[in-house]
């Protein structure tokens, strides 16, 4: 089958490689009729996310149709739609059990890299490293999908892909992120970053009674984006400094509650940036903490910063002494897809959400390569794009 392959850092190539087989009796084969390019795909394929080898199938933002089950797959059988979540949960576990998936204890194989590195292990994500699994990622033909009995969703046939396939990662994202604020009546909410997961962050905090959301971004057709489709009010941090914004926007308090959609590859903007990025090029720090370190600044006192953009390894100068007196409420994490995709199907059946506006570019896979290239550089007002094998 052919297949996204990762060379070096920026550089991914579509290659010829054996097809997946059952191996495990939970196990089913999907033959994928969508998979997206993830935000935090771009730190593969930036080089920045440890053990991942050359060679390594990448994606985990897929969809498509059941070609085979393994014997102890009952409840999916071949011709069988569906959406897959792009973090890999046992069901059986403490942490599966209580719903939180991207913690499961029993997916990742190579758990030992990841209890030195992190004291514990988590869940496994498709194509995201060794550390995290070692699993052929979904940027291909077909994909292996271990625990296919569990958390697997079977979708109706009557919507067109690019409307179910972002319940699989990139919704559920930001739906956790917005869920992670508590939101109470009259609460303003900022996001940071306006990709995917910022929008459906943005849509998700309104329906959960946000009274303003806030848009924080450089690019104008993703600050756009958000006005139109998430009716955010918008900020663009190359324009204005979007601390004193965010407090202009708030009468002075700040925002309720501020949500992390960047990650680990921030700009910012002047020193700080410069200081970041001779940091990480130098490997003295992994990750670019910029939107933190503002968002512990901006946030009201007492509110909750939500981080849903990956981070990996260390940050510096984190202005921990301002989260520690503002009194502030920090919560996390890879997000838990199979707690929320039945609820986010529904919504999308009963015609309350439409995600497939943040689809800009839909490509042949083959064309992988120059798809990443133009995500990344933000070519062609490229938000995100849907890969077609
Ligand atoms: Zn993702
Ligand atoms: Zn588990």
């Amino acid at each position: 089958m052919k297949a996204v392959c990762w060379q070096s850092a920026n550089e991914v190539r579509v290659e010829t490689v054996p097809d997946p087989k059952i191996l495990n009796p939970r196990d089913a084969i999907i033959k994928i009729t969508s998979t997206a390019i993830c935000g935090s795909d771009l730190h593969i394929y930036g080089g920045y996310i440890p053990t991942v080898q050359k060679g390594d199938i990448i994606g985990h933002e897929f969809m498509g149709e059941v070609v085979e089950v393994g014997k102890g797959v009952n409840n999916l059988k071949p011709g069988d739609r569906v959406v897959v979540p792009s973090t890999i949960g046992c069901g059986n576990c403490h942490y599966c059990q209580h719903d939180m998936w991207s913690l499961c204890d029993n997916s990742n194989p190579n758990s030992w890299i990841e209890e030195k590195l992190f004291g514990n292990v988590t869940s496994a994500i498709y194509g995201y490293s060794h550390m995290l699994g070692g699993y052929a990622g979904a940027q291909a033909e077909y994909v292996r999908v271990p625990f296919a009995d569990v958390g697997v969703v079977k979708v109706p046939p009557d919507l067109p892909d690019e409307m179910l396939l972002f319940i699989s990662d990139a919704i559920p994202t930001g739906y956790m992120g917005a869920e992670f604020c508590d939101i109470q009546p009259g609460d303003t909410v900022a996001v940071w970053g306006c990709g995917a997961v910022g929008q459906f962050a943005m849509i998700s905090a309104y329906m959960m009674g946000a009274e303003k959301v806030i848009a924080i971004d450089r690019f104008p057709e993703r600050l756009e984006m958000a006005k139109k489709y998430a009716k955010a009010e918008v900020i663009n941090y190359e324009e204005v400094n979007a601390g004193e914004a965010l407090k202009e926007m708030t009468g002075g308090r700040g925002p309720d509650a501020c949500i992390d959609a960047v990650g680990l590859e921030a700009h910012g903007v002047g020193l700080e940036d410069f200081y970041d990025q001779t940091k990480q090029k130098l490997r003295l720090e992994t990750d670019r903490p910029h939107v933190l370190r503002e968002m512990m600044v901006a946030c009201r006192k007492g509110g909750t910063l939500s981080i849903m953009g990956v981070y990996g390894g260390f940050v510096d100068k984190m202005p921990f002494g301002a989260a520690f007196n503002k009194g502030l409420t920090f919560r996390m994490g890879q997000m838990h897809g199979q707690k929320y995709m039945h609820l986010l199907l529904k919504l999308i059946m009963d015609g309350k959400l439409d995600p497939s506006f943040v689809v800009t570019h839909q490509l042949p896979l083959e064309e992988a390569p120059h798809a990443y290239q133009m995500f990344q550089q933000k070519q062609d007002n490229c938000i995100k794009v849907v890969l077609k094998p």
